[in-house]
């Protein structure tokens, strides 16, 4: 699966003589000092996302050498003019409990550069978009691959909660510089399966004011079907207790959960009609049938 994820990057300017040796690894003709422009990129980490996916951890070296040598471009165009910079080294270092891929980018100082180095220095350019193919994405609460198994990202069981962890890198991809709001500096900008964005981030891009309404009524509307869909699941479980048919609470917990909408609410259905026959009235008197008269219609005038 494609991941792209944000980054950050920090200015830096005129190469160390190390850093200088590794450019030159790459390049064709050896360049010099003065030549070249650095600076550091924090391509990603091992944290839980907005997405609740988290790259593993002893995934990241794998990952980190397979960033060094890949270009960083504008804005996911792909063209020759847009490789504007080029990793020549990454490592991973441990900031507090994160582990984060660290990586140093160079770019020529040209005229056509200039203006991009000027926004870095002036911290104006300060975010990436990372991309990446991973092979594994696994359950954090079983084990099991993502999607094979009832548990759903972002919900706590029993007080744990549920990612995806994703590992096994395959390939690392271009980085981009993006411009984004400073808000979004600590979110995840994330393709899977190639181009296909989340709805959210395309609605956000696009910048228009209808559409922009028109998803926030969606979005409440989808927070009342989810309530509405606990709702539904309480009551299969407490209508399941007041059936006394052998299952417990949490057999009737985990059966609504894996149960579709449509067949939840049957299931709801089915057995409030059950409870409401064992514990409807009975009637202490036997039923009255009023005495048929020769016309029916004795008392009427
Ligand atoms: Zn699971």
């Amino acid at each position: 699966m494609e991941i792209k994820k944000a980054g950050s990057l920090a200015g830096s300017g005129t190469p160390s003589d190390a850093q200088l040796e590794k450019i030159n690894r790459l390049t064709k003709t050896p360049l010099t000092r003065e030549q070249v422009y650095v600076f550091s990129v924090h391509l990603c980490d091992d944290a839980v996302d907005r997405d609740f996916e988290q790259f593993a951890t002893q995934s990241l070296p794998k990952l980190a050498e397979l960033f060094v040598g890949k270009t960083g471009i504008c804005d996911h165009e792909w063209s020759s003019q847009k490789q504007v910079a080029r990793i020549f080294d990454a490592d991973v270092i441990r900031d507090g409990t994160t582990s984060l891929i660290q990586a140093w980018a160079y770019m020529l100082r040209t005229p056509q550069t200039q203006d991009m180095i000027a926004q870095i220095e002036g911290g104006i350019k300060k975010e990436v978009s990372v991309g990446c193919a991973m092979a594994k994405s696994i359950c954090s609460i079983c084990g099991k691959s993502y999607g094979s198994c009832e548990h759903r990202k972002g919900q706590s069981y029993g007080g744990q909660l549920c990612t995806a962890i994703l590992s096994e890198p395959v390939d690392a991809y271009e980085f981009s510089f993006v411009a984004v709001p400073a808000q979004r500096q600590a979110g995840v900008m994330k393709r899977k399966g190639g181009n296909c964005m989340k709805l959210e981030d395309y609605v956000e891009k696009s910048q228009d004011s209808s559409l922009v309404e028109s998803l926030r009524g969606l979005q409440r509307e989808a927070e009342l079907g989810r309530a509405y869909r606990k709702q539904l699941e309480q009551d299969a479980v407490r209508l399941g207790l007041c059936l006394d048919f052998g299952a417990d609470e949490q057999l009737l917990r985990t059966l609504a959960q894996q149960l579709d909408d449509g067949a939840l609410q049957k299931f709801c259905k089915g057995l409030q009609g059950k409870v409401s026959m064992l514990t409807e009235p009975v009637g202490q008197l036997p039923e009255m049938t009023p005495p048929k008269s020769e016309f029916g219609r004795e008392f009427m005038i």
